[in-house]
């Protein structure tokens, strides 16, 4: 970049960080001047850019990149993001849960999450659905339960951090433990799911004759008559006694299941650390019963920013669990958008679409990347310029030698690294 051209890259941002009201006209002529010149493109006047009419001025604040885009941004771009905070809350005696499927963020064909808290002894009823889960402990711990293909027990607890997954139509339950139960984000492998549509063993027996479940449990009629008439979904319990015994009685004459349903990820070092934060990569290499969803547990530190790449492999469902970020997705053909994200928010990349984290909060901003995949996938910006003919890149960007020889070599995830 030239001088000059430098000059007016940073004239234009500080126009555009700047409130209007410090400006002078001068510079604001100047600026809107440079942009045309330098890409075609009208920032517009400060007059241009007055909102006089009917406003909401806390989403508008919180949504800068919406309100006020960056010159890159340009074209319709299908909404990304979505936060928690608009979905409905499913209140019961025992704790809630919300979702965010493809009915309310309409990009989000490949996956879906759902957001529930478990008070201690909160349970989520023994159930079962068609769409594999994945999950994180957000808060707290629970007591999970399943059996695996072969009728055999799993049971454990789940503190923060830690990970679990349950295969298409295995049967499991999730009860939050002492002292304040838990909160956790699952991720289903359609974007379809609901959390309305599961098998749930209450809304079955409410729906079937009373002498075939006689006859099917060889009990009398009389003894199921306390059944519930409905499905309970989530109710309250006591909290349950400690882990060996469950454990032990679930297993029976059958034994454990061989088969480890639960993740420990904090119990590894993170896949790549450098000094602007980490990522995990947690898909089937090594957690093995997770062959239909792939995770990166990600953090960025202050200014720092998950560098440019993409994802040859699948689309990309998003979880912001701390601080603040934006994302910009270029979506071909000259479109890109740029949005705010904070905790609670959910995000989405198509397959193989470029796209970049940055952190702009003053505290860590911690995320996921979920992908409808068995394993993980990306490639970065910088280490597809670095393994390409130096001149190629150079007679494309225009670029001088320097430059192209101080480019990264490797994928650094999160830089500066
Ligand atoms: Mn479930
Ligand atoms: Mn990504």
């Amino acid at each position: 970049m030239s001088d000059a051209s430098e000059k007016d890259a940073l004239t234009r941002r500080k126009f555009l960080g700047a409130s209007s009201t410090a400006l002078t006209s001068a510079t604001i002529l100047s600026a809107s001047l440079a942009g045309q010149e330098r890409s075609g493109y009208n920032p517009g006047s400060d007059r241009s850019r007055s909102d006089p009419g009917p406003t909401n001025p806390g989403l508008d604040e919180a949504n800068p990149d919406s309100n006020n885009p960056v010159p890159t941004d340009a074209g319709g771009v299908q909404t990304f993001k979505y936060p928690f905070s608009f979905a409905h809350k499913r209140l019961h005696e025992g704790g809630w849960s919300r979702e965010v499927t493809q009915r309310e963020l309409s990009v989000a064909t490949s996956l879906a999450g759902v957001d529930m808290r478990l008070t201690a002894g909160g349970v989520r009823e023994l159930h079962w659905h068609n769409a594999a889960e994945w999950a994180m402990m957000l808060y707290g711990d629970a007591r999970i339960t399943c059996i695996d293909p072969q009728g055999k027990s799993f049971v454990t607890d789940i503190k923060e951090g830690d990970l679990w997954f349950f295969p298409t139509g295995i049967p499991h339950s999730i009860q939050g433990l002492a002292p304040d139960g838990c909160e956790f984000l699952l991720v289903f492998d359609d974007g379809n799911f609901s959390e309305y549509a599961t098998v749930l063993l209450s809304d079955w027996m409410a729906h079937t004759p009373p002498d075939v479940l006689a006859k099917n449990f060889g009990v009398r009629q009389e003894a199921l008559a306390n059944m519930p008439k409905k499905e309970l979904f989530i109710f309250q319990a006591g909290v349950p006694g400690p882990l060996e015994e469950d454990r032990r009685v679930a297993a029976g004459a059958l034994g454990h299941s061989p088969i480890d349903f639960a993740f420990r990820t904090t119990e590894d070092a993170p896949t790549k650390r450098t000094r602007s934060g980490e990522v995990r990569i947690v898909d089937s290499s090594r957690f093995k019963v997770s062959t239909a969803i792939a995770a990166a547990i990600v953090t960025v530190k202050p200014g720092g920013l998950r560098e440019l790449h993409w994802h040859p492999n699948a689309d990309e469902w998003q979880y912001f669990f701390a601080g603040k970020g934006r994302m910009t997705v270029f979506a071909t053909g000259g479109r890109a958008r740029t949005m705010d994200f904070e905790t609670g928010d959910v995000g989405y990349i198509q397959k193989t679409l470029p796209h970049y984290v940055e952190n702009t909060g003053a505290t860590d901003l911690k995320f996921l990347e979920m992908f409808k995949s068995s394993y993980y996938q990306d490639l970065a910006l910088s280490e597809w310029l670095a393994h390409t003919p130096p001149e190629l890149v150079a007679a494309h960007l225009h670029l001088d030698r320097a430059t192209l020889d101080a480019l990264p070599r490797e994928k650094a995830v999160i830089v500066p690294d």
